[in-house]
């Protein structure tokens, strides 16, 4: 299978101490991946890497067959859009202020148009709240204007940083249908970085799991929901 992204033998230092000890792993074309691991397991790195915040000691991540470079700005370049942890909005903006915000490097007006439709589509909330201030939504709402606001940028792969956090486990189910939704409907590659293990498991095609700045397991995403190991680890069962 085609790979979309791609972290070879990533390796990251905070001054004198290492996070990443080469990481490899790839996110299949068109497809959901999940990254999990407790907390302090690097996945925070791992996605800072991937969007050119931090510069790795070691490794090479390819978005198709291009390398990015560790500089941020370049990512984006090559189609990657990060949904952030703690969603980080503009708070004083509205909800489509924020989400015209994302396409500021979109040139395409009609694609732009189109891509704030699919956005609504997908969050008829968001539609509805489009005038009110960002800072006055409610977590799950800030989640999904921030994944519209990533979408905006009209990119190749999305990062999703734990969208589950903080949000009501009922809307935390309604979310990861619809990232399911997103990567189907627009054959979107998604790295989907979670603490939630069985969110992310659940609808990812394939998995990988990190632990102390190593990769331990992958598979796909019923094999890792089903491992013992994970099961023990991360699902509390
Ligand atoms: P979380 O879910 O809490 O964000 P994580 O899996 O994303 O956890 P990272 O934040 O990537 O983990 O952290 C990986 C390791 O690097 C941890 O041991 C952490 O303490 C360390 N670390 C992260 N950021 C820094 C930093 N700015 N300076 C020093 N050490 C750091």
């Amino acid at each position: 299978m085609r790979s979309d992204l791609s972290v070879r033998n990533l390796v990251v230092n905070y001054g004198p101490v290492r996070a990443l000890h080469g990481v490899s792993f790839d996110v299949p074309a068109g497809q959901v991946a999940a990254l999990v691991g407790s907390n302090g397991a690097g996945k925070s790195t791992v996605l800072k890497s991937i969007c050119g915040l931090l510069k790795p000691v070691e490794g090479e991540i390819r978005v198709g067959d291009e390398v990015l470079q560790p500089r941020p700005g370049d990512p984006l370049r090559h189609g990657v859009a990060l949904s952030p942890e703690g969603r980080r909005l503009f708070g004083q903006l509205s909800v489509e202020e924020n989400l015209i915000m994302g396409s500021y490097a979109v040139r395409d007006k009609a694609a732009r148009r189109e891509m704030m439709d699919r956005v609504y589509g997908y969050f008829p909330r968001l539609k509805e709240r489009r005038r009110q201030m960002a800072g006055s939504l409610s977590g799950g709402e800030q989640q999904m204007c921030s994944i519209g606001r990533a979408l905006m940028a009209l990119p190749r792969v999305l990062l999703l940083d734990e969208p589950s956090l903080g949000i009501a486990p009922i809307i935390v189910s309604e979310l990861a249908v619809i990232i399911e939704e997103i990567s189907r409907d627009m054959s979107m590659t998604v790295l989907l970085v979670e603490q939630n293990a069985q969110m992310a498991l659940s609808i990812a095609a394939s998995g990988v799991v990190l632990e102390t700045g190593n990769v331990v397991l992958t598979g796909t995403g019923r094999e890792l929901l089903e491992s013992p190991e994970v099961r023990a680890a991360y699902l509390g069962t």
